[in-house]
């Protein structure tokens, strides 16, 4: 049966656009749509933009811990609109790479948005086309809460980035990844924040010990963190400001209110419904290990799935099922010992199980700790310390679990992640020479704590 494409991507994010240009690459006739602009969350208004704040965030201490390497600084200020704007302009640049990767690759760009219209069949505009295989990908959006008055008055990581001002004041609801990356870029920048927590602790499933760090080096920097307590109203006030009545304790004022209490996927208004496709509680679309629906023509990968929300996890699930569909390569994506991190300030990473997942699965467990001071910060005074933590099978001897928390934490996780999907063992660990002076020779030298 002759169809318009081989391959039709709905979603010009990470995972599609992956998708879409290996499945060119393998001689497929593809097309992508995409309603906002190609590149997705990750590039346009997640990962990307986010960590290059937080890398702006961070002169705030480096420029204070100048002074006592021998640095005499003059005046110093920060100008919210120029980062902003030098943001939004590599955002911009990185945007025309990835619309440059799709033309070279002859992939042909709807941009409009796309529904199904029924088997095989796309619907862009007021055109109608059909092919082999559809893929959605469409990502996830912010969630707002339903059921408090005034929430709309906050806004969401969508719109963080476009900020016409520093806010002094900013009041973040959430104790996840976005709020603690934003905690800490805004606190840095010089904002007053107020992270409002519903649970009695941040980061609920990650290592309790690295978590438990965080909040303290938090609120040795002031802070204010309130936990156990949850939003009941929010009101603009007369000077435009906002006022947040919480579940308990005072309230907090604000110049701005950021959500960041989990993303939905962007599934409704698609045509699943119509076309009886599978989906899941929170309206995530069901697939199988190879990211195809009930329906056998019909995939999804990424965040619009049941599975992990993480941009890694979209572009390897795209690539899989583009090798897969029109490659003759079968391979499907193994989500064991994914390593991910949270850019707070200090940062966290983390792989594999943490110690209650460990005790809870495995018979015995050994735990290897080191709980350190990093010398950048003995000479600047800074009194944050660093904390790793290895989760060992004692049966084994095999690395189950690295957790750390500490001045570029991801960047030595990342090396971390390969021994324990390689199967080392804390002997082969111990074994390796220490590379002095660095933090991450404390890997190779570690005291067992439990
Ligand atoms: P998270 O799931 O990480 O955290 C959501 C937070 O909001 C939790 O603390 C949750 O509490 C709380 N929460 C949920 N609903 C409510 C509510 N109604 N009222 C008050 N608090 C509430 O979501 P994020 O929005 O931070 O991030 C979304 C996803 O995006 C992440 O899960 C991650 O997969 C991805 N991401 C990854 C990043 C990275 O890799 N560095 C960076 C940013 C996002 P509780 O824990 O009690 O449920």
């Amino acid at each position: 049966m002759h169809h318009d494409f081989d391959y039709f991507v709905i979603g010009a994010g990470s995972g599609g656009v992956r998708s879409a240009r290996v499945a060119a690459s393998h001689g497929a006739k593809v097309a992508i749509a995409e309603e906002h602009r190609v590149g997705g969350t990750c590039v346009i208004r997640g990962c990307v933009p986010k960590k290059l704040l937080v890398f702006g965030a961070h002169f705030a201490e480096d420029l204070e811990d100048a002074t006592r390497f021998g640095w005499t600084l003059g005046a110093r200020s920060f100008d919210w609109q120029n980062l902003r704007d030098n943001v939004l302009a590599e955002v911009d640049r990185l945007n025309r790479a990835y619309q440059a990767t799709l033309d070279s690759h002859g992939v042909e760009t709807f941009h409009a948005r796309a529904v199904l219209a029924g088997p095989n069949r796309v619907r862009v505009g007021n055109r109608e086309l059909t092919a082999r295989h559809v893929l959605v990908a469409t990502g996830a959006h912010p969630q707002l809460p339903a059921d408090i008055p005034g929430a709309e008055l906050g806004i969401t990581s969508n719109e963080v980035f476009h900020l016409e001002h520093l806010p002094e004041r900013i009041a973040i609801v959430g104790g996840g990844y976005i709020a603690n990356e934003f905690a800490g870029i805004f606190h840095q920048l010089g904002s007053q924040v107020t992270q409002i927590v519903r649970s009695n602790r941040l980061l609920k499933g990650w290592e309790p010990a690295l978590a438990d760090r965080l909040l303290q080096i938090m609120m040795q920097k002031h802070l204010d963190i309130r936990l156990n307590c949850q939003p009941k109203a929010v009101v603009k006030q007369a000077d435009g400001t906002l006022r947040i009545l919480l579940s308990s304790g005072p309230d907090v004022e604000a110049d701005v209110l950021l959500w960041a209490v989990g993303r939905i996927p962007n599934a409704d208004g698609l045509g699943l419904e119509e076309l009886g496709v599978e989906r899941r509680n929170r309206g995530e679309i069901a697939v199988d290990s190879a990211n195809t629906t009930s329906l056998p023509w019909l995939h999804a990968v990424g965040d619009v799935t049941d599975r992990m929300q993480l941009t890694p996890i979209a572009i390897r699930e795209g690539h899989a099922l583009a090798d897969r569909l029109f490659g003759g390569r079968n391979w499907k994506v193994d989500y064991t010992h994914v390593p991910s991190a949270v850019f707070s300030h200090p940062p966290i990473a983390s792989v594999g199980l943490t110690e209650p997942e460990a005790r809870e699965r495995l018979g015995g467990v050994r735990i290897f700790t080191a709980d350190f001071r990093p010398m950048q910060h003995v000479l600047a005074g800074r009194d944050e310390r660093a904390l790793y933590k290895l989760v060992v099978d004692a049966s084994t001897d095999r690395l189950v679990g690295a957790h750390m928390i500490g001045p570029e934490a991801p960047e030595i996780l990342q090396v971390l992640a390969i021994a324990i999907r390689a199967g080392l063992t804390k002997a082969q660990l111990d074994s390796t020479v220490a590379l002095h002076p660095t933090m991450a020779e404390e890997l190779v030298l570690m005291r067992e704590t439990g």
